[in-house]
């Protein structure tokens, strides 16, 4: 590769190349270097007009996040200076955007007085994701750019747009051929013809209308939309700013509101979500250089509800896959469903037939194991039990190639135990996919006592190209998210008992921010899973206690959507939960046999007990190993079950609220109903004395 010079002037246009790998974040030796370059221009009577690029893959991706949180963040100059000072310059400045222009860069090409593009280039604002807002003057100029009700859109969704779809305003002329060339000879036009510097900061934001009555409606729809989020209001009054005040004033009103928002706990959440999505990836004792196996056809074990949702997740990343079950008929009903299923997608014009036939073709059926052996990866999802399991992987192990990896989507089997029913436990893990697992984005990678460590990379590797959050987990009953689950909803029940509707209990929870409250979960999931479980359980005396009326829903054969009714009614054709009078029946008669009287549960103490049940339970998942970190824990929430990402996840939640308060609720609860289930981790109780947090 050849060198990159930062500075360099080609016939007449001074060209400033932002290099700062791999997505030119724009870090304090990266903006020195900027304004170093606009100060040669800006001297050089010899130069006409400046190009800033970047390389083709990337304009800038913004802020670096490696500064985040350091003095060198806030050290002159700052973005805001640089964007200042370009805007300013006396000949013209123009944007040569290649690959993606996010946030502090897209706020950097409109300081620029002329924007080229190539073809396809990603164009976003999307700090909104981080809980925040563009601070550096791109709430103020891109409606000036853009229009207003265009850059509302922008910045309140935070997506990005490519410059054919951008609205007019923002990318000049979109490049055919070379960027550099292009943009070099562009600025020559500009020069040529005399062009006028558009400096957005001039200019007023385009609008028709009342703009009154646009803001009004804008406020009232975001708050709706975007219920829990603090940064999408804030940035309707800054767009609402740009309209109204002139550039410098709306300036300072967007960096007041961007302070406040930085320091909300929902924005320090988001921001913890953003930087999880990156830690989870390292696993201390497993290096970044450990080789791993390249997974270019896999098998899977099973063509039920899991297999064929994980066989769409491996066709969907372009990985041929084997689908192997008992009989004819069981792999059609399988294939089936996978058809059904791709032509839902077909019909809400998400893919095209042509990609859904390419996808298909992908998935092979198989009846014998013979047609699977030189597979890179088999991935068992046969029905739930210890010895079929241990049948399956026995067979495996007599027919896979050497080093193919083996892997089980057992819920809450023994993965260890599986492991050991082959001659090659190294190459064994769990791959613990959620329903639909072509949707949900949760992946728990379980190391099983002998996983090898190029086993454990290569399913880390996998979760990134099947698109997934993949979490490690070690081998324990139900995992991270499952374990953890099961306290939740065992104090979810407990509350009924003591007095709340089941509507009241998901009421809170949703209102405070969960996707679906517990019990429209169960019943879209089915009631069934669980009542299993606590069916197999009992008579284990490690079994704890749970209330029965959850039981006796089930026996009245009403497993949830699937069978019309679980502990809400549904319509027929619609997936609405309705309270039903006959639970309510069957719950007050449950409360009188077991003597409880009712009493009124306040939505403050269903969170608590449900949310400060997740935390604890995840303390003693943190202490025990099973998750490496904390923030491990709160990426698992946040990917698979629903939790508010302005929340960031239960451990986060618990620091947020101090882990001092969440261990004196917790011994409160602890004197109160079913209080034996209630006992502090000890890692909670440590972290609490010692004024500490989990993350
Ligand atoms: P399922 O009943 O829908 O499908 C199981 C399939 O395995 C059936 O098609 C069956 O014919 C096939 N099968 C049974 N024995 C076989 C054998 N010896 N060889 C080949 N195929 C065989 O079950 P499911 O819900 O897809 O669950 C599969 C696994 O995934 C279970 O271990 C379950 O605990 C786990 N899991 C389920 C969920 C969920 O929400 N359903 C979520 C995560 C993990």
């Amino acid at each position: 590769m050849s060198e990159v010079i930062p500075y360099a002037v080609r016939d007449g246009i001074a060209v400033i190349t932002m290099h700062n790998p791999p997505v030119n974040g724009l870090g304090h030796p990266l903006r020195v270097a900027i304004m170093d370059g606009l100060e040669q221009a800006s001297a050089d009577a010899a130069v006409q007009a400046v190009v800033v690029i970047g390389s083709e893959k990337a304009f800038s991706g913004g802020a670096d996040i490696s500064e985040f949180n350091t003095p060198k963040a806030g050290m002159a100059p700052t973005l805001h200076q640089i964007i200042d000072t370009l805007e300013a310059m006396r000949k013209p400045v123009v944007a040569a955007i290649g690959g993606f222009a996010m946030g502090g860069g897209l706020e950097l090409a409109l300081g620029c007085h002329y924007r080229v593009a190539a073809p396809g280039a990603q164009l976003a604002l999307p700090e909104v994701k981080l809980g925040i807002l563009p601070g550096a003057g791109g709430t103020q100029r891109l409606p000036r750019a853009i229009g207003a009700e265009a850059a509302l859109d922008l910045m309140v969704s935070g997506n990005p747009v490519t410059p054919e779809r951008a609205p007019q305003g923002l990318v000049d002329e979109i490049v055919q051929g070379s960027l550099l060339d292009t943009a070099v000879g562009f600025a020559g036009k500009l020069v040529a013809e005399k062009r006028p510097l558009r400096r957005l900061r001039d200019e007023k934001p385009a609008f028709a209308g009342d703009a009154a009555a646009f803001f009004a409606a804008a406020k009232d729809r975001v708050a709706r939309q975007s219920r829990g989020y603090p940064a999408p209001p804030k940035i309707v009054a800054c767009v609402e700013a740009a309209v109204t005040m002139p550039f410098d004033e709306g300036r300072k009103f967007e960096r007041a509101r961007f302070e406040e928002l930085v320091v909300t706990p929902e924005s320090k959440a988001m921001r913890h979500a953003f930087f999880g999505e990156r830690a989870i990836d390292k696993i201390p004792d497993v290096p970044k250089d450990t080789p791993t196996i390249d997974v270019k056809s896999a098998a899977i074990i099973g063509a039920g509800t899991m297999g064929g949702g994980i066989a769409m997740a491996f066709a969907n990343a372009g990985i041929p896959v084997r689908l192997l079950d008992v009989s004819r008929d069981a792999l059609e009903r399988g294939i089936g469903v996978i058809r059904k299923n791709y032509a839902g997608t077909v019909e809400k014009g998400r893919l095209s037939q042509a990609e859904v036939d390419k996808r298909m073709a992908l998935i092979q059926p198989a009846l014998s194991y013979e047609e699977i052996r030189d597979c890179d990866l088999v991935l068992e999802a046969v029905f739930e039990r210890m010895a079929l399991k241990r049948e399956v992987f026995g067979r495996l192990d007599e027919v896979m190639k050497p080093g193919a990896i083996l892997a089980t989507n057992t819920s809450a089997l023994d993965v260890n135990e599986i492991a050991a029913s082959t001659r090659r436990p190294e190459s064994v893990l769990g791959l613990h996919f959620f329903s639909p697992a072509n949707v949900m984005r949760l992946l728990e990678i379980v190391r099983g006592a002998k996983t090898s460590k190029p086993v454990l990379a290569s399913a880390m590797k996998l979760s990134k190209r099947l698109r997934k959050v993949g979490i490690v987990a070690g081998v324990c009953d139900g995992f991270i998210g499952n374990r953890m689950l099961e306290e939740y909803l065992r104090q979810a029940y407990f509350l009924v008992d003591e007095g709340a509707a089941p509507q009241d209990v998901d009421r809170a929870l949703e209102e405070w921010g969960m996707a679906m409250g517990p019990f429209a979960m169960l019943d879209m999931a089915g009631q069934d899973i669980g009542w299993a479980v606590r069916k197999r359980r009992q008579g284990d005396p490690r079994a704890r206690r749970y209330s029965a009326w959850i039981d006796r829903v089930c026996e009245l054969g009403r497993f949830g959507q699937k069978t019309g009714a679980g502990v809400y009614r549904y319509e027929k054709g619609d997936r609405t939960p309705q309270p039903d009078p006959e639970i309510a029946k069957l719950i007050e008669g449950y409360r009188k046999e077991t003597g409880v009287t009712p009493r009124a549960v306040s939505a403050e103490e269903i969170v608590e007990r449900c949310i400060f049940a997740l935390a604890n339970e995840g303390a003693r998942i943190l202490e025990e190993g099973i998750a490496l970190r904390a923030v491990d824990i709160d990426m698992v929430y946040l990917a698979g079950y629903g939790f508010p990402v302005y929340r960031g996840g239960p451990m986060f939640y618990a620091d947020t609220v101090g882990l001092e308060r969440v261990l004196s609720s917790i011994e409160r609860f602890a004197k109160g109903y079913r209080g034996e289930c209630w006992q502090a981790a000890p890692l909670l109780a440590k972290l609490a004395a010692a004024g500490k947090t989990f993350n």
